[in-house]
């Protein structure tokens, strides 16, 4: 929402950060919390994948688990919100369709910062429609490990000027940890507290996920 300050309308800054979050991680959280503060944005967005068209392959826990502990991981935070949007979308999701949703349902009221990891964001044109993202979505691109920091650099510069994007780079300490390691940790019987927050931890032990 657009809201007057000192006589003068603000234009709401919201991060949108999307992922398959099997299962949400501190590192998630972490990234979220960098982002609001250094690009002083006024809420975060976490938006839990439908169908991962990049993962539709390998099996994917059920949407209403992954959505269920980014709930659970996000309570108490003022600034984080979740979007059940993509969850409740039929058949493939696609960021570009719920940036769209997005700058559709908030007319000009509000600016949208989708946040990705460096290794998302160098796979960006694997993505449906990603000139067109480019274009309508500003980015801000978060460092991680395993990804190579002058790669990144090219392709932030090749976007800028051939898209005229509009991208923030910005560093966060190598966390690393994963949602793929997390999840052979759990199957190999290996501790995972401290890595995510303990309500997921007892959320995925109630329910027996990541076991089998
Ligand atoms: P998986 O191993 O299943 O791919 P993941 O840990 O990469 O899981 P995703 O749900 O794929 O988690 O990631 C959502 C977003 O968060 C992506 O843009 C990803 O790059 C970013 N991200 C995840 N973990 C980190 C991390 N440790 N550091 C920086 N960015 C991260
Ligand atoms: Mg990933």
């Amino acid at each position: 929402m657009a809201t007057k300050q000192n006589g003068k309308f603000k234009v709401a800054r919201y991060g949108v950060l999307g992922g398959t979050f099997d299962p949400i991680h501190n590192a998630h959280l972490h990234v979220a919390v960098v982002a609001l503060e250094e690009l002083n944005l006024d809420k975060i967005i976490f938006i839990p994948s439908g169908i991962p068209p990049h993962k539709a392959k390998h099996e994917v826990t059920r949407a209403d688990h992954r959505l269920m502990m980014t709930t659970l991981a996000i309570n108490g935070n003022d600034n984080f919100f979740v979007s059940e949007t993509e969850v409740n979308r039929a058949g493939e999701s696609y960021t570009i369709q719920t940036m769209r949703e997005l700058r559709d349902e908030n007319f000009s009221a509000a600016e949208f910062y989708f946040i990705v990891g460096a290794d998302a964001f160098t796979q960006i044109e694997t993505w449906a429609m990603y000139e067109d993202l480019l274009k309508i979505t500003k980015f801000v691109v978060v460092t991680r490990t395993g990804s190579d920091n002058k790669t990144l650099d090219e392709t932030i510069e090749k976007y800028k000027n051939n898209f005229g994007a509009d991208i923030y780079k910005i560093s966060i300490p190598n966390l690393e940890i994963s949602s793929t390691d997390i999840r052979s940790r759990i199957k190999r019987g290996k501790n995972v507290e401290y890595l995510i927050p303990a309500v997921v931890v007892e959320y995925i032990r109630k329910y027996n996920i990541y076991k089998n």
